[in-house]
């Protein structure tokens, strides 16, 4: 393996690991648990576990961890842990490192479950949480003190797709001393050079572009050796959100087609929104690809002007409109995954941020019109037929 390849090579070559076979195709092994020599053995991997030696699958196992040195080479991250979802990567990160009394600065924008585990879970424990606009830098320069310990944010927000400039905020929270989380899932491991522009811990839902094709939930963190087997393992290991050695699998053979299918879903996407925009039944067409999106200067330089494989129409008529418009869909399923070789089509306020109040709807401009288009591998003409009979249908 070689630290210099770029992220397609690592996609395919990266944290291979054969055994006496030599296979071709990484082995799965599925095994919970690893046989000692002798009890002298045992007891040494107990006092000292390297990084070719297992104990039990909850801490780590040979195609777990294939997973894990692939997504980190892809990532130019030191080292990273696997979990059994996005979620348990989220919250994997933020527990492991805060306590009672800590500070963290979270931008609001975020995906509801994200959302829960920042204004529930982590106040219930005494941690004190300020909330900022994450694209205004002003707010991220007033909340931010000397005694912060994180800072946390989706770089791409869920489902409006604001932009967060990670370098400048990065620049902020290093100066106090803070620790930079990403999630970075709209993003794509594709686009992301998160770590280079300053990020400290990127996440990923593996369930989203990593598998790509709708069968596994998976998660990963990715950060220095130091904070992976130092700080976030101990944490993870204790508390059981280790990825299963099958859906690792699945990972493995999804980071392979990635790139591929990734280019061509964010193309699709850059299509959709140029063609859609401005149309009759739109109020609004977000996409961080149109020049039109207030950080696109931003997505040019920090994602090298790839937009993401995900739109958000915002449709006259509210509710009413936006169910009309979701049932008369033909390619697209209605449904709440995205990043799948599928387009799926999601109404955020009823679903995904159901359980928001109306006034954190409000200001998250998650109105009842939205809806959010994740856009998979079909054909783009045929896809714009469809999406544009269905906005007919939604304005009758
Ligand atoms: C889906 C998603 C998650 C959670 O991932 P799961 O694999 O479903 O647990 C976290 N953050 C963002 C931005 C997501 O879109």
């Amino acid at each position: 393996m070689s630290e210099s390849w770029k992220k397609r090579t690592q996609a395919v070559h990266g944290g291979i690991r054969r055994s006496q076979y030599n296979e071709v195709s990484e082995a799965i092994f599925l095994t919970q648990g690893f046989v000692y020599d002798n009890a002298e053995q045992a007891e040494a991997r107990f006092l000292e576990c390297g990084p070719d030696d297992f104990i039990y699958a909850r801490y780590g196992n040979p195609t777990v961890s294939m997973f894990e040195q692939r997504i980190a080479a892809l990532e130019g991250g030191e080292d990273a842990f696997a979990t059994a979802s996005g979620m348990a990567a989220v919250n994997g990160a933020l527990t492991s490192i805060l306590k009672a009394g800590d500070h963290i600065v979270s931008a609001k924008a975020l995906f509801g479950s994200c959302l829960y585990i920042v204004e529930t879970i982590l106040t219930r424990f005494g941690v004190d949480v300020t909330y900022v606009d994450g694209t205004d830098l002003e707010q991220w320069k007033a909340a931010i003190r000397t005694d912060t310990k994180a800072v946390f944010f989706e770089s791409m927000s869920n489902p409006t797709l604001e932009v967060i400039d990670i370098a400048s905020v990065a620049e902020l929270a290093h100066a106090a001393g803070a620790l930079v989380i990403v999630d970075n899932v709209f993003s794509t491991p594709v686009f992301s050079r998160a770590i280079e522009q300053g990020a400290d811990v990127v996440i990923y839902s593996a369930t989203k572009h990593i598998d790509g094709q709708g069968r596994a939930l998976g998660g990963v963190i990715i950060g220095t050796k130091d904070f992976i087997r130092g700080t976030v393992e101990p944490y993870m290991k204790h508390t059981g959100g280790a990825l299963s050695p099958f859906n690792a699998w699945i990972m493995l053979k999804g980071i392979e087609t990635m790139t591929l299918r990734v280019n061509a879903q964010a193309e699709t996407a850059q299509i959709l929104a140029e063609a859609l925009e401005g149309h009759a039944a739109l109020e609004r067409t977000l996409y961080p690809g149109l020049k039109t999106h207030p950080q696109n200067a931003l997505v040019q330089s920090q994602l090298g002007g790839k937009g993401g494989t995900v739109l958000a129409l915002d449709i006259n008529g509210g509710k009413k409109a936006a169910f009309a418009f979701l049932n008369a869909l033909t390619i697209p399923v209605i449904s709440n995954n995205l990043g799948d070789t599928k387009s799926i089509a999601t109404h955020p306020a009823t679903t995904t941020h159901q359980r928001l109040s109306d006034e954190q709807k409000d200001e998250l401009s998650i109105t009842p019109g939205l809806i959010r288009l994740s856009i998979g591998l079909e054909d783009s003409g045929d896809l714009l037929a469809d999406i544009k009979q269905a906005l007919d249908v939604s304005q009758r």
